[in-house]
């Protein structure tokens, strides 16, 4: 204990103690935190579903039908008609063969790389992928090989270099939209790599999903190679504003995770509340009003990042609606994120490590019902806090 202790007072002199913040309201655009409303620009809700009428109506008729609990695991007696309906469902919307649902992006990460690569395989994953693609590289023991950040050239050249004592199968994985940079992946010259190389391709959709592409379908259809992605991964718990994970691919890759991925096997099923919320939520982002959603979260990118760029700051070459501001150091990073917190402006500072050190930053994310007028507001309030921090004010 008394490590522990001693631990947590260096990260809070260093500035780097993490705590939680008790949001008091629903989750929209706007939010209640001690007993204030605060301008909230830091959830992944982005087209505001979290608290849509439509999934409420749904977890509630789901609940009275079904009930509050799945009871057990899905290889138990936890496979719930709503389980096999939304498989279903994400396997029409991704136009694939099959589809298997995880409790959470985290566990799906893992259960899927550890599912389908072992010892003897290869995996070549983005430097700046998400944690839970790097924990499942290190559960499934295969051999890793990190490429620098959306670099195909060097990804090309270390493929070409394994090549030689190349054994088991290759995967490529990358994020769809980089969770801290706000950029997309290079989705078409990834599947030319992997068709040249006889790789599999696995694209972690959790920001893209919803957002993305004409319908929603996300990263892969915004690129229109849908059907190029050996294993499409998404997620519940962003733009679909609920919870829990998939995975789109065909029905050989989905029968062996049934049988071997261990977060799926060893954990009990998502509750038939979350199954309907995410049911109806898939509808919504097809829908002409995930479409106008779409247009609004775009236009309000536009709007925000034309600020701050016109401002002259380095935006992380974002062309999302996650939207960094970098700054370099963390005291001023969280000195700036703490003073727009006190002007009802809840943003996040993020530090190593997180993101790699000198490139501290304050990340704005976006949502479709945030209105102009907010928006606008929030910008020249970062330009002015930031600008006054690096004048030493
Ligand atoms: C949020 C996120 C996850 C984890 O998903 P959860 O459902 O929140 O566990 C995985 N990958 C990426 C890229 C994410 O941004």
């Amino acid at each position: 204990m008394k490590q522990f202790k001693g631990h947590l007072a260096t990260l809070a002199e260093q500035g780097m103690l993490r705590t939680l913040r008790e949001i008091e309201s629903a989750q929209g655009p706007r939010v209640r935190i001690d007993g204030t409303d605060h301008l909230l620009l830091c959830s992944n809700n982005y087209l505001g579903l979290a608290n849509h009428p439509v999934l409420i109506e749904a977890s509630c008729r789901a609940a009275k039908d079904f009930g509050a609990g799945s009871g057990a695991s899905r290889l138990i007696s936890g496979s719930m008609s709503l389980h096999h309906r939304l498989e279903e469902r994400i396997a029409a919307f991704k136009s694939t063969e099959s589809a298997l649902v995880f409790n959470s992006g985290y566990a799906a990460n893992n259960g899927i790389i550890q599912g389908l690569l072992g010892p003897e395989d290869t995996i070549f994953s983005d430097s700046l992928n998400h944690a839970s693609i790097i924990d499942g590289c290190r559960l499934s023991g295969a051999r890793t090989c990190v490429y620098p950040h959306n670099d195909v050239q060097a990804l090309a050249e270390l493929m070409a270099k394994e090549q030689s004592t190349r054994k088991g199968r290759w995967l490529i994985v990358t994020d769809g939209v980089f969770s801290m940079d706000g950029d997309i992946a290079p989705l078409p010259e990834l599947v030319s790599l992997k068709e040249r190389f006889d790789a599999w391709l696995m694209v972690d959709d959790a920001h893209g999903g919803g957002v993305l592409g004409e319908h929603g379908r996300g990263t892969a259809e915004h690129f229109n190679c849908l059907d190029k992605i050996d294993l499409q991964m998404g997620t519940f718990g962003k733009a679909f504003g609920s919870f829990g994970a998939y995975l789109a691919a065909t029905r050989v890759v989905i029968d062996t995770l049934i049988n071997r991925s261990r977060s799926f096997i060893f954990s009990t099923s998502l509750p038939p509340a979350v199954l309907a919320a995410n049911l109806a939520a898939i509808d919504l982002v097809a829908s002409e009003e995930g479409e106008r959603r779409r247009t609004q979260l775009k236009a309000n990118r536009e709007l925000f990042s034309s600020i701050l760029s016109g401002a002259g700051f380095d935006l992380c070459g974002s062309s999302t609606q996650i939207v960094p501001v970098l700054i370099g150091e963390p005291e001023p990073t969280m000195h700036a994120a703490s003073q727009l917190f006190q002007q009802g402006i809840f943003l996040s500072g993020i530090r190593p490590p997180t993101v790699a050190p000198g490139t501290c930053r304050l990340r704005a994310t976006l949502m479709a019902d945030h209105t102009p007028t907010e928006l606008r507001q929030a910008a020249q309030a970062i330009v002015h806090v930031v600008k006054r921090g690096l004048a030493g004010e």
